[in-house]
């Protein structure tokens, strides 16, 4: 079975045969916005949990559940000796933003990064960083793409002009002010958000130690991952991560280009904040794909054709197309490297948990 799937409908499908052949429990979840999400779990509820998510940016989906497939056809079938289902609670989150995935963009059907959706306050939910007003003429033009543009050259000028640390500024805070521009945190919760708000629990259970898995794709080098932690780990757990997934696999909080700017609204941080009565440890695994400047114009131009050209027309197709590849490269080599390495995270973590499960 090919681990990639082209349209959401067909990744579901797979899922849940995949899951179900291995003696896991499916539920289709309804969303708000009448969208299903497929859910998965393995083993006992209450033992050391095991959280993979993956869809949160929609189209970082196609990546993410050919991860899930790989995942539970090598852990869960039974021919890996050190996975012991018995010990372990594993929950398998298949796309968290079904409208997303199912329409090949990165954002939810309000235009919203979910990534910056998960927001205690409602009054949070407003204004965007200097740095993306400035740029938010460049990012975001309220007209078709045009071919003639020399996109790369602009973008070099921005450079040039507000220097990298202001576009990474833009990019990495969000923004609750241009509800037709990128990297848009919303106005309010949105359906995918109270999905996962309302969820949860049930997926977490009373287990005493978590650990979440969250795929991700588009940031770093080309088929390299880095596991991204929140802002506020403390150095304690700094070391776990370390030990369990490898130094060099951590993202350094405390390099010298470390940003000063809080991100708001990431969903890793709000669940940490909800579970403070136990240990819940929350991975990014982000999986780089092209250049910045590439990605960031794939989005600009998606963005650009979604709200202003006909879904016809070719702009539209060819901004889809690149989008796709920006995010789930068909590079053969680039399947391969990062399908093996996330099945190695998703190892580590449940060696992690299996340790800990005799002293629960
Ligand atoms: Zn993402």
């Amino acid at each position: 079975m090919a681990l990639f799937s082209t349209a959401y409908s067909d990744a579901r499908g797979k899922f849940t045969a995949t899951a179900k052949s291995t003696g896991g429990t499916v539920a289709a979840i309804t969303q708000g916005n009448g969208l299903e999400v497929d859910v998965a779990s393995w083993g006992k509820p209450n033992k050391p949990t095991l959280l993979v998510s993956s869809g949160l940016h929609g189209v970082e989906g196609f990546f993410g559940s050919a991860v899930q497939l790989a995942a539970i056809e090598k852990l869960f079938s039974g021919l890996d000796p050190v996975v012991d289902l018995n010990e372990l609670h594993t929950v398998f989150v298949h796309g968290i933003n079904p409208f997303g995935f199912s329409h090949g963009r990165r954002v939810d059907e309000n235009n919203v990064d979910l990534n910056r959706n998960f927001l205690k306050d409602r009054q949070h939910y407003r204004g965007a960083p200097d740095a993306y007003r400035k740029l938010n003429g460049f990012l975001n033009p309220q007209s078709p793409p045009d071919a003639l543009e020399p996109y790369t050259l602009k973008a070099a000028a921005y450079i040039l002009r507000y220097g990298v640390p202001a576009l990474k500024e833009a990019i990495a805070c969000g923004q609750y002010q241009y509800p037709k521009g990128i990297f848009y945190g919303g106005s309010n919760c949105s359906t995918a958000t109270e999905f996962v708000m309302e969820n949860c629990e049930s997926w977490v259970d009373d287990a005493k130690l978590v650990v979440h898995i969250d795929l991700h794709t588009g940031l770093g080098k080309f088929g390299e991952y880095k596991i991204l932690l929140n802002d506020s780990t403390s150095t304690e757990d700094y070391r776990w991560y370390e030990r369990t997934f490898g130094e060099n696999a951590i993202a350094d909080l405390k390099s010298k280009d470390k940003t000063a700017y809080e991100v708001s609204g990431g969903m890793g941080a709000w669940l940490q904040n909800k579970f403070t009565d136990r240990r819940y440890y929350f991975a990014g695994a982000e999986f780089g794909t092209y250049s910045p400047v590439r990605v960031l114009g794939a989005l600009r131009a998606e963005n650009r054709t979604h709200h202003y050209a006909s879904p016809d027309s070719d702009p539209y197709k060819k901004a889809k197309a690149e989008l796709m590849e920006c995010f789930c490269p068909a590079s053969e080599h680039w399947r391969k490297k990062t399908i093996g390495a996330s099945v190695k995270i998703i190892s580590a973590a449940i060696r992690e948990l299996q340790s800990q499960s005799s002293n629960q």
